[in-house]
């Protein structure tokens, strides 16, 4: 629990949960292979811990940059590992090589690398289109000629083509198809199809990207993982929240009507209001926009968030609440109060609360 042993704060890792998320994520994949996305700690779960739960549902990981990737290796991980950004100098090749890291190539200075590099052991590489989502890879008329540099060079052993979808999680979006038949008819180009990559959970979930039928597809999932369905319209019951945060109360007032609480004054008390104080702030990775009603999970009911957030603490009306005592535990998102709900009142989204849930905050996994 990372040194912090009496702190009651704390987030609990369900590894049934996670491991119930990944069969069910093998289901949704068909015959597809699946990459378990377990970038930015397991989106706060733990790497590691993620890894072990969704081990015999998975084929491999998948985490952004190579220092995540050598966590797993020194866990004693073997499966193949990609790295969604690539690698960032070419002297991470020869690690890459060594311990079957598998970068993602999506620049020009990163083929180069790659078709430079001196390798005992080939890379296999995962080779990014950009198909409308602007951020990283290769431009679809730039990828036949990368593909053919990669395919020739004796560093390399095999090459995955990729994509990502921009707005999967909206099902009647425009730019869905126009990615799913950019890639594709990339893909189509040579027989046999090479193996190719472009489902996040959103797209495995959507009832409009069909992608199951594809031979050789590697699903990536993440967020599905962590019990989240990132689509409003899908929105399956099945899966199981794996993270809960919980939080003591660690002082308790009573304050008068029109007194205000918290740094700024922004929350004043409408009528005479009790106000509880739970020990985690922003400091911990409850998000320091949070606004007063931002919903949180008290004794069986929910409660809201009065006033500003501060760096180890919040204050919440409890006026309604039957009961309230010094160290009743609040959830502040979990299984009685989706993520979801959370970051919809914060602006946010659940992959940010989960990933920012800091170091101070000990896991315990059940
Ligand atoms: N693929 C890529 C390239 C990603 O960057 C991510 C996550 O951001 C994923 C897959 C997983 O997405 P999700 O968590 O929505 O399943």
């Amino acid at each position: 629990s990372n040194g912090l042993h009496f702190r009651p704060t704390r987030a609990e890792i369900d590894t049934h949960a996670l491991q119930h998320n990944a069969r069910l994520a093998r289901q949704h994949a068909g015959d597809c292979h699946l990459l378990g996305v377990i970038k930015a700690n397991g989106y706060g779960h733990g790497a590691v811990e993620v890894a072990r739960a969704i081990n015999g549902n998975v084929d491999a990981y998948a985490v952004a940059f190579i220092d995540e990737a050598l966590r797993l290796r020194d866990a004693g991980f073997v499966q193949p590992i990609v790295l969604l950004e690539g690698c960032f100098s070419a002297a991470e090749l020869p690690v890459c090589a060594h311990y079957n890291l598998q970068p993602v190539v999506h620049s020009q200075s990163q083929l180069d690398a790659i078709l430079q590099a001196r390798l005992v052991t080939p890379l296999a590489v995962w080779l990014k289109t950009d198909t409308g989502m602007h951020r990283l890879g290769f431009a679809p008329n730039e990828v036949r000629q990368a593909r053919a540099a990669l395919e020739a060079c004796p560093q390399v052993a095999s090459v995955t083509l990729m994509t990502h979808f921009a707005n999967a999680e909206v099902e009647d979006h425009a730019l869905n198809q126009r990615q799913h038949d950019a890639f594709f008819d990339l893909c189509a180009e040579t027989s046999p199809t090479p193996a190719v990559s472009a489902a996040n959970t959103a797209a495995m979930l959507s009832r409009a990207i069909d992608l199951k039928t594809e031979q050789g597809h590697w699903c990536r999932t993440g967020i599905m993982l962590y019990g989240v369905d990132p689509s409003a319209h899908t929105q399956t019951t099945e899966l199981l929240p794996a993270m809960r945060v919980l939080a003591p109360v660690i002082a308790l007032r009573d304050v008068a009507a029109g007194e205000a609480v918290g740094y700024g004054s922004t929350w004043r008390a409408q009528r005479d209001s009790r106000i509880a104080t739970l020990a985690i702030g922003y400091a911990d990775g409850y998000p320091r926009h949070a606004p007063s009603g931002t919903p949180i999970w008290l004794n069986g009911q929910q409660v809201s968030l009065a006033g500003t957030v501060s760096m180890d603490m919040i204050t919440v009306d409890v006026t309604d609440l039957a009961h309230v005592d010094l160290g009743d535990e609040a959830e502040l998102w979990g299984p009685n109060l989706p993520v979801c709900r959370v970051a919809e009142a914060v602006g946010s989204i659940s992959y940010e609360l989960l990933c920012r849930v800091s170091e101070r905050v000990p896991r315990h996994y059940k």
